[in-house]
């Protein structure tokens, strides 16, 4: 490997770049996991994170990646041949649905094009149908990562209200929660799944299940296997601040960090800031003349966005070049996008001058590829963020 001179730009959706007073916090030296130390430590972050979920009820902590916690919501509250209604909305529903059946779930999927989110009116009209109940979860994907496009929560339970069907409300918010508005509470979601690497600053390790009182009520009688997953033996050890297991201790330390950060700066300003982000974005790639994954503009995502690259280019190709001439890291298309799409990821710890040199890293592999384009997009985007804002500095909550 070369050297790059320089600061790399890990511009994917997903780990992103941690703050360094997060990194100095994880750097601390470990302390002993049932020591009196840890006890606070514990209860400050499982106090803190709820705030983060906008809920007054538990979450759990894994020392797991997100695809942990997907795990963990499905064992706790199902049982072997339950039916599971999902939506694919791309690649990260669909490897949640083979989780489900590899688990011995029947997983019922709602087709989709993967450019568009959720159609809640598809689940309220496959649920009414449901009238023996059979269906025991709708499990979604809040911020489908692979296509950039977000799916309205609210509405995926109002639609479960209107049919008045019991099934449990999972959501998947790894790559949204922490960017976007979500409300565990006020939405009425029983499982919320989440991971530590993507809008929470953190680096990869952490992963976290926000539950319901209702969820915890199936877990009861939920009969599929569960051992290291178990809800019921984290949260009794939980109730003192500890474990039942050694946890990822530093990853906790900088956990706390961070929901600092994110109050000290604000949550509706930490959305706004995303928000201003991909609108940034997407001039630019509009500019550019290029088509973005999402369809609908009333579901683009804050956190990235997939751009379609032009017939006969590879995307992968551009990427390379971007990475190696820039030292800009960029999200790849996955699974039937791969080569067609790239991503960018605007979500964590950024600030303008983050996105703009993004975009002029791409706009200059547009150029060194020979990607035909209109030039001028990252100045685009300079021009709407100098309109725009800077967002204006917010009193701590
Ligand atoms: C990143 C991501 C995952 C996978 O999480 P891992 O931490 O890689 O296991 C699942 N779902 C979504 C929406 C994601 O963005």
């Amino acid at each position: 490997m070369t050297r790059h001179a320089g600061r790399h730009f890990l511009q994917i959706p997903g780990p992103t770049n941690t703050p360094l007073a997060v990194l100095a916090a994880i750097a601390k030296p470990t302390i002993d996991h049932r020591g009196p130390e840890f006890g606070l430590l514990g209860r400050s972050v499982l106090a803190g994170i709820k705030t983060i979920f906008k809920t007054s009820q538990p979450v759990v902590i894994y020392p797991a990646s997100g695809t942990g916690a997907w795990e963990a919501a499905l064992v706790n509250t199902l049982s072997p041949g339950d039916k599971v209604l999902m939506v694919e909305t791309g690649w990260f529903a669909t490897l949640w649905k083979k989780m489900a059946a590899r688990l011995k779930l029947d997983a019922e999927f709602i087709p989709g094009d993967w450019r568009s989110g959720v159609d809640a009116g598809k689940i309220a009209a496959r649920l009414a149908e449901d009238r023996q109940h059979h269906i025991k979860a709708v499990a979604v994907v809040h911020n489908e990562t692979s296509t950039g496009v977000t799916s309205d929560i609210a509405a995926v339970r109002s639609s479960m209200d209107s049919v008045k069907h019991p099934a449990l409300l999972l959501v998947d918010t790894i790559s949204s929660l922490a960017s976007m508005d979500y409300r565990h509470d006020e939405w009425g979601v029983d499982v919320t799944v989440a991971g530590s690497q993507k809008g929470l600053m953190l680096p990869p390790g952490l992963s976290f299940n926000a539950l319901s009182e209702k969820a915890r009520r199936a877990s009861r009688t939920a009969g599929l296997p569960r051992s290291f997953w178990d809800w019921e033996d984290m949260l009794a050890a939980n109730e003192t601040g500890y474990f039942p297991y050694t946890p990822a201790t530093n990853m906790l330390q900088g956990l706390q960090v961070a929901i600092d950060l994110l109050h000290a700066e604000g949550l509706d300003s930490v959305f706004d800031r995303h928000k201003r982000a991909a609108e940034a974005v997407r001039r630019a790639v509009q500019h550019w003349g290029f088509e973005i994954q999402c369809r609908n503009p009333a579901e683009y995502s804050s956190s990235l966005t997939a751009v379609i690259m032009p017939q006969g280019h590879s995307a992968d190709r551009l990427r390379a070049e971007i990475l190696e001439r820039c030292n800009i890291s960029l999200g790849n298309g996955l699974g039937p996008l791969s080569g067609k799409v790239f991503r960018i990821g605007h979500l964590g710890d950024f600030n303008d001058p983050t996105i703009t040199a993004t975009l002029t890293g791409i706009e200059m592999g547009l150029r060194v590829v020979g990607v035909p384009h209109r030039p001028g997009g990252a100045e685009a985007a300079v021009a709407y963020l100098a309109g725009n804002g800077p967002p204006v500095a917010q009193a701590a909550e």
